[in-house]
């Protein structure tokens, strides 16, 4: 029998044919070469595995080779469309910044900036104090500094008030936050002992009273951000912990996680969830957060606390390591000063916006998404459900958002499939699948993803090949 593989065009033929002209005038020849070589040992396995008989011609090849060109020219971090219904989502990179926080991007980074240059004494300034102000002014806390994350500002702070002493903590908030945070290895990391007390459902005053010694450095609370515990439980609250804490001349430190600013009652019409007011006012020496979750901005790590405390922090070596660049603070500053009118921000922090969504208002979006993708897949069975959704990104555990999503199936599709061919999509829209049908939720769309989404979501449920 006769070695298909032979029939396969050489190299050189196929540059010189004419449905390789428009590819040669688009990309660099030695970038055409190389896709191409690659098309063509493709070609070359799968005829040799007899996965394939006929030989494509040129134009196939050209086809190919222009698709391998298009992939390779795709970004790693590129945009994606989320249909979680998860507003926080850690995977798809937290929250997502308003018009405010992108525009000061973009002015701070395209030229030159005063990032540490004090423009009005015209000598060299400090990076740490673009935000400080701000936050000084929300909070009411004596100092501030922005580091890169809020694991690096528990590290920071432990590591500056506890290094080579002890730190007593809860073993009810022996935390993993987002697989990798875990307050034992942090605690380590920071050059600090461990002391653990009370036991994982119950941690009382006399726990901590009783470990305190010589060699305490800080009492650490940290906030239990992505589960609940119910049943026979009690904890010591922030007002107690550092109570004790200033009767033995000792530090509280509070890593409250996700860095909430208004009293979510009023604001979100959600359940208590400790603040960072509150925390201040409880009497915490030093509160931690997260600059991407419910503040909504941009990944960093917020300290906050008395002036001369955070003066030690900013003098500290390691805060040079975990230091914050210019794209991080002009988001960050754009994000606070949305904050100073609270309205505001409830309105045009994405993140906000998603979690207080008026569930009317939802279920309207679904039903006009539906419509417009039934129309498009008429083979597609796509229904408008009452779920619920989870705020995410280690904020609000246990509580959950009222939403209406589209459930889909196509027969002959298998849930899996579909969900796939959502994410392989261009943009990628990425969804869940559930009881055998793809959900998706149009809480976590922008404002003006709607057009993107029907195209993804339509082209995906096709079925007529
Ligand atoms: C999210 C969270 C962290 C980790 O914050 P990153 O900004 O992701 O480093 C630490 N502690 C608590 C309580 C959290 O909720």
């Amino acid at each position: 029998m006769e070695d298909s593989r032979r029939r396969i065009p050489s190299l050189d033929s196929l540059l010189q044919s004419a449905p390789f002209a428009g590819l040669l005038e688009t990309y660099p020849r030695a970038l055409v070469v190389d896709a191409l070589r690659r098309t063509l040992d493709r070609l070359r396995a799968e005829l040799g595995a007899g996965g394939r008989s006929a030989v494509p011609g040129p134009t196939q090849i050209a086809e190919v080779t222009s698709q391998e060109l298009r992939a390779g020219e795709r970004r790693s971090l590129r945009r994606v469309i989320n249909a979680t219904g998860v507003p926080l989502h850690t995977n798809l990179g937290r929250a997502p910044l308003s018009a405010a926080a992108r525009a000061a991007l973009d002015e701070v980074v395209r030229g030159y900036s005063n990032l540490e240059y004090d423009l009005a004494r015209g000598a060299r300034g400090s990076r740490h104090d673009h935000c400080a102000a701000l936050f000084r002014e929300l909070t009411g806390a004596g100092g501030a500094l922005v580091v890169n994350n809020n694991a690096a500002a528990v590290l920071l702070a432990l590591n500056e008030l506890a290094e080579g002493r002890e730190v007593i903590v809860s073993r009810g908030e022996l935390v993993e936050i987002g697989g990798s945070f875990r307050v034992p290895e942090i605690v380590a990391k920071s050059g600090a002992r461990i002391v653990e007390v009370g036991t994982t459902n119950r941690t009382h005053p006399g726990d901590y009273e009783r470990a305190i010694g010589p060699a305490t450095g800080a009492l650490l609370k940290v906030h239990r951000s992505n589960f609940t515990v119910s049943g026979f439980v009690s904890e010591v609250a922030i007002e107690e912990l550092a109570e004790i804490a200033h009767r033995h001349e000792l530090l509280a430190v509070h890593d409250l996680g996700s860095g909430l600013l208004p009293d979510a009652r009023e604001a979100l019409g959600l359940p208590w969830e400790p603040n960072v007011h509150h925390s201040l006012a409880a009497g915490a020496d030093l509160v931690t957060f997260s600059g991407d979750k419910l503040l909504g901005g941009p990944q960093a790590g917020v300290i906050l606390g008395r002036a001369e405390l955070v003066d030690r922090l900013r003098r500290n070596p390691l805060t040079r390591a975990l230091r914050v660049d210019k794209l991080t603070l002009a988001a960050l500053e754009a994000t606070l000063q949305l904050w100073r009118d609270e309205a505001t921000a409830l309105a045009s922090v994405p993140a906000m916006a998603m979690i207080g969504a008026d569930p009317g208002a939802l279920r309207e979006r679904a039903e006009r998404l539906a419509a417009r993708l039934r129309e498009r897949s008429p083979g597609a069975e796509i229904e408008v459900v009452r779920e619920v959704a989870e705020v995410g990104g280690g904020s609000y555990p246990g509580v959950e958002l009222e939403s209406w999503i589209l459930r889909i199936r196509v027969p002959g599709r298998s849930e899996g499939e579909l969900e796939a061919a959502c994410r392989a999509a261009e943009p990628p829209v990425i969804g869940r699948v559930k009881e055998g049908t793809l959900c998706l939720d149009p809480r976590t769309l922008l404002a003006d993803e709607d057009e993107a989404f029907v195209e993804t979501v339509s082209e995906a449920l096709r079925t007529d090949e």
